[in-house]
């Protein structure tokens, strides 16, 4: 796992819908040069809701 030269950054995924920035992961720029994009559960819509990288 711990390998590689800095190539993979920490984005902050924030909801579309209430702009909560619940979750954090990490991406490889290379492999993901665009925004990230998830569906995942936000506690304060209390449902699943569009997440999107943010910075
Ligand atoms: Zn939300």
């Amino acid at each position: 796992m711990a390998k590689g030269k800095g190539d993979r950054q920490v984005v902050t995924l924030g909801c579309t819908e209430c702009r909560e920035r619940t979750y954090t992961t990490s991406k490889n720029r290379r492999n993901d040069p665009d925004r990230l994009e998830f569906r995942k559960f936000c506690p304060r819509c209390r449902k699943h809701e569009l997440y999107r990288e943010t910075r």
